[in-house]
């Protein structure tokens, strides 16, 4: 036992009596927790490289496996809790910047749960989602801010170009070398089903998912991955990534053990080689120089593209969000401190940023008030979780929602936070090919179909509930929406009324 030795955070407990040494565990289990004795003919387990993935725990056909938190571990206080002296001994021991997947785990405020959704009742009555029309179509992109007549007083159709949704929903960046061919392959087969959108991220376009260009949006990140005429005319749209909500103001790397043949010819650097995205656009630092790189890229459109920013919600978000609607830009995405990733550094994720509710509020009231939110759309992320956060964030003013998380776990990611380590034992966040050819892509797809399918429903039912029969009709109406438990200025930003008000 050295200094450094820390209690496994699971146990993995075998129930003797019910397993019939199939080895499927030892099979499943990419992390090495389950090993198989062949000289003594006994299983063992290594508890230390658990992560609780429950991979073991799915496949065992007789159900003889369960993990569990330890008791074990730090004598824990009000101060210093188990995980922060964990992540000191982590320190001392390598002296490393410690990294992590996924959100901010933090308990910091969700505001989405101290919002509470309006129903009709006498008057206005509600509408049956059943028996009369509902529409959840929404469209992103610049609108003018009148309507507008020609000589003869006709009105005049033509709009900037503009993103059509089924749904108020979005699968958001997730790059080609954080997530597997299948995943995307999933992303992509889904998108165009429901007659949506998913996001390369900053990982380039496989050349297979060109066939699904209709319902792709193209990202341009620091690093420029991938990013030449073809794949920016490829999309549906061009995303500038300025900013991510798990790590603002940090770059990306994807290290060059997971840059593969297909992953280097797909982001366009050689195979083995770090992709790194520095922290900044190296050509951008004022909002005239991303206004110059907007316009480059509707240039090399041919002005056919919606371009869209994105920025991780920050302090001033609002002010931010005021310049980038200046800079020309059809759309804004602000992805909240809560949204995940594939690897951040721990502090930056769990410390930095703010919550999604308060940004997205305060951008919107801002926008209203320069008398400039019909120059863009907004979309929202970082962590939504179900239909009613969708409703919740419209009623709030976003136009639109990406989905990540939820839709990863969709696909069978079980939350086990170790997307860095590159072993996702459900074949979502890996490379190593045993892995991802766990996941079937028509699977995966039928998945996602199914549960935006059924956040469908339920955004009809609330629609109908509120006597609203368009979404579109939902957008920053804040009178549907009561806060619960919420302080004053909590109130004030949000520009919503206490429940019971
Ligand atoms: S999968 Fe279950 S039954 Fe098979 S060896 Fe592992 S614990 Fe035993
Ligand atoms: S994607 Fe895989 S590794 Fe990442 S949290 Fe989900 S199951 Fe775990």
């Amino acid at each position: 036992m050295g200094q450094d030795y820390m209690y496994p955070e699971f146990e993995v407990v075998r129930r003797e009596d019910r397993c019939i040494r199939c080895g499927i565990c030892v099979k499943q289990c990419a992390n090495g927790v389950h090993g198989w004795d062949k000289t003594n003919k006994v299983l063992h387990i290594d508890e230390s490289k658990c992560v609780n993935c429950q991979r073991c725990v799915c496949f065992c056909p007789v159900h003889a496996l369960k993990i569990v938190k330890s008791e074990a571990g730090f004598r824990e206080n009000a101060n210093w809790d188990n995980q922060t002296m964990k992540e000191v001994y982590l320190q001392a021991k390598t002296g490393g910047v410690l990294l992590s997947p996924m959100g901010n785990p933090k308990p910091y405020p969700i505001y989405w749960d101290k919002l509470l959704i309006n129903a009709s009742q006498v008057t206005n009555p509600p509408i049956d989602p059943l028996r009369e029309p509902m529409e959840t179509r929404v469209f992103l992109g610049k609108k003018p801010a009148a309507v507008q007549r020609d000589a003869e007083g006709k009105i005049c159709c033509q709009l900037e170009p503009q993103l059509e949704l089924a749904i108020p929903v979005l699968f958001s960046a997730m790059s080609y070398g954080s997530i597997s061919y299948n995943a995307h392959a999933s992303l992509a087969q889904a998108a165009k089903e429901l007659g949506i959108y998913y996001n390369t991220g900053e990982g380039g376009l496989h050349e297979d998912f060109y066939a699904y260009g209709a319902n792709t949006i193209v990202q341009v990140a620091s690093g420029r991955f991938g990013v030449y005429e073809d794949y920016l005319n490829a999309g549906a749209a061009i995303e500038i990534k300025m900013g991510q909500g798990a790590k603002p103001g940090i770059g990306g790397h994807l290290p060059g053990t997971k840059v593969g043949a297909d992953i280097s010819k797909t982001r366009m650097i050689p195979e083995g080689s770090d992709a790194i995205s520095p922290a900044p656009h190296h050509d951008i630092y004022s909002i005239e120089d991303l206004r110059q790189l907007v316009y480059s890229l509707k240039e090399a459109t041919r002005y056919r593209k919606p371009v869209i920013v994105k920025v991780a919600a920050v302090h001033n978000i609002a002010a931010i969000a005021s310049g980038i609607a200046r800079s020309g830009a059809d759309i804004i995405a602000i992805d909240g401190f809560r949204g995940g990733t594939g690897a951040a550094p721990t502090r930056i994720r769990d410390n930095v940023g703010i919550p999604i509710e308060l940004a997205l509020a305060a951008v919107d009231q801002r926008l209203r008030d320069e008398g400039i939110r019909n120059q863009v759309s907004l979309i929202v992320g970082g962590s939504i979780r179900s239909s009613a956060d969708v409703v919740k964030a419209v009623a709030l003013g976003a136009d639109a929602c990406y989905v990540g998380t939820a839709a990863l776990l969709a696909l069978g990611c079980h939350l086990c936070r170790s997307c860095q380590t590159g072993k996702c034992n459900w074949g979502i966040a890996t490379q190593r090919q045993e892995l991802t050819e766990r996941l079937d892509p028509q699977e995966g797809c039928r998945r996602l179909v199914n549960l935006m399918t059924a956040w469908k429903h339920e955004i009809k039912e609330m629609l109908g509930g509120m006597g609203i029969n368009s979404i579109e009709a939902l957008r920053g109406n804040r009178l549907m929406l009561r806060g619960i438990g919420l302080n004053q200025k909590e109130l004030e930003i949000l520009g919503v009324y206490h429940a019971g008000e």
